[in-house]
């Protein structure tokens, strides 16, 4: 049976663990699971290495992760912490010698576009700019085999994408999962899931809330990314149920792809 390799690049919230300037005693953890880079997956397959997000990790994830190429970006959403390493993706362009296509709602395109208008304006540089092919999601869509279907929900005021795949969902910076998402995430083996902290935040998943989800869906497996430095590894891990974990940069899990219909 073919398979997937997914790998957690990043698991920390948008300011990283350690969180600049604190010393709580997460931030000071000599665990290297409690070392937090921003959120993003690698999904390596049939030879092709597909990311979730660009963070301002990105290029310090990809040598870690021994990326050797990027075939296709799939964005979440536009904020700041999963888009930033946009400009990083250029090594791949030249070894490649094209094009990387890029895929995102509507609304995360039209951010790139803001951000990154130097890449999209037209004018000549001496530079090495980012060569990106832009894709907007409007429903389900096939990368070299895979089925990937987008998995709305919101993150605070904003809307955002999860991603299922197989037996296996990623779905970071959320707060809420409109019934009609639901039925996309049953089934699962593995559920990569935002759960930031202990105490509620009006943008996030808690802890709490997270592990609701995961009983209604009932998951084999969830792992809670997008962690902030309330939650130490091994301290929240002791306290959460088996089959629920903290990610952490690196870790690894294999995704059997056999046939879904969704
Ligand atoms: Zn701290
Ligand atoms: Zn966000």
């Amino acid at each position: 049976m073919p398979s997937l390799q997914l790998t957690i690049l990043g698991s920390g919230t948008s300011m990283g663990v350690p969180t600049l300037g604190c010393r709580c005693a997460v931030c000071a953890s000599p665990d290297s699971r409690d070392k937090r880079t921003r959120p993003s997956v690698l999904l390596a397959y049939a030879g092709r290495n597909v990311v979730i997000d660009t963070t301002p990790d990105f290029r310090s994830q990809a040598l870690r992760a021994g990326m050797d190429r990027l075939d296709a970006v799939l964005y979440t959403h536009g904020h700041a912490d999963y888009i930033l390493g946009l400009d990083d993706i250029r090594p791949f362009n030249l070894k490649q010698n094209g094009a990387v296509p890029i895929y995102g709602a509507p609304e995360t395109i039209a951010i790139l576009r803001r951000q990154f208008a130097y890449i999209f304006d037209g004018v000549s540089s001496e530079s090495t700019l980012p060569m990106i092919e832009t894709h907007a999601i409007d429903g389900p869509f096939e990368l070299w085999g895979l089925r990937l279907v987008p998995v709305p929900a919101m993150h605070g005021p904003l809307p955002v994408l999860g991603f299922r795949f197989g037996r296996a969902a990623y779905l970071t910076d959320f707060s809420a999962v409109p019934e009609s998402s639901m039925p996309l995430l049953e089934g699962l083996d593995d559920f990569i899931l935002d759960a930031l902290r202990y105490r509620p935040h009006p943008m996030h998943s808690s802890v709490e809330q997270s592990l609701a989800l995961v009983k209604r869906l009932q998951p084999k497996r969830a792992w809670f990314t997008h962690i902030c430095h309330d939650l130490g590894h091994a301290e929240t891990n002791a306290r959460l149920p088996e089959n629920v974990r903290l990610a952490y940069d690196g870790l690894q899990i294999g995704v059997p792809l056999t046939e879904v219909s969704l």
